[in-house]
């Protein structure tokens, strides 16, 4: 691994652009993109700060690179045949506007696109949904508690116009929510469940909390699993819900 800036030049048809570097691969995945076989490219940097993070490390604009992307590239066109898609996953993609020049370029390459984003830059979003064939967006929360989750200002109102973006554009898409009852209550849900509905939900992951990597210790140890009753009564709202 080499340290290096949050971002390398690649030459693209307009002439040099920065791309962000990537501070992980996994070279195959079965459950980044439903029904594909994939690489994941993890990106460093996000905004939020929520308690439930596995992937702390990610939050922090600055970190280790994996590969070049030169040699991300070189190396994905040697699986050509063997996967289906590339998946992008964070940190949060979005807070880099020029990943979408690295999207692009997989397409080239015959892959397909899948991002896994909480929505907190609508406008960066909105420009890569041409060229994204799946998305996972997480509901972190009810839109008007989410500061309470990302410690972001203001990261309700976009997350919601960027729900509402991908929703208009008709791409494949799952909603999800990471579940602990220290942070999200049965009013919450409800809330949620509302507001998914009126928005036009009707497929809605509940995650279970899952404790590997979470470095909040007292969230680990209040946990306790949604309970089924719940679970039906979400189900008045949003009829195909997944426990998971
Ligand atoms: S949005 Fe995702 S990566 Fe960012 S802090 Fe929250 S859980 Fe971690």
């Amino acid at each position: 691994m080499r340290q290096h800036s949050l971002y390398e030049g690649v030459v693209s048809e307009n002439g040099p652009v920065l791309l962000p570097t990537f501070a992980g691969l996994s070279q195959f995945s079965a459950v980044d993109y439903p029904g594909h076989l994939c690489a994941v490219l993890y990106t460093q940097g996000c905004p939020c700060r929520c308690r439930y993070c596995h992937n702390p490390s990610l939050q922090q604009g600055r970190g280790p690179s994996v590969m070049s992307w030169p040699s991300i590239m070189e190396w994905l066109a040697t699986r050509k045949g063997l996967l289906d898609a590339v998946a992008f996953c964070g940190g949060e993609p979005t807070v880099h506007k020029s990943l979408l020049l690295a999207m692009r370029q997989v397409r080239t390459l015959g892959f397909k696109v899948a991002l896994h984003t909480s929505g907190l830059y609508p406008y960066n979003f909105a420009n890569m949904l041409p060229f994204l064939d799946w998305v996972g967006f997480d509901v972190k929360a009810p839109f008007a508690r989410y500061l309470d989750v990302t410690r972001v200002p203001g990261s309700g109102c976009k997350v919601k116009e960027s729900l509402e973006r991908m929703l208009f554009s008709k791409v494949a898409y799952e909603i999800r929510t990471t579940v602990h009852n220290a942070i999200l209550n049965s009013a919450d849900l409800v809330t949620m469940a509302r507001d998914l509905q009126n928005i036009g939900v009707s497929r809605w992951v509940l995650q279970r909390f899952n404790k590997a990597g979470c470095a909040d210790l007292e969230l680990v140890a209040s946990y306790a699993p949604i309970d089924d009753d719940l679970v039906d009564r979400l189900r008045v709202y949003v009829p195909n819900i997944l426990v998971r």
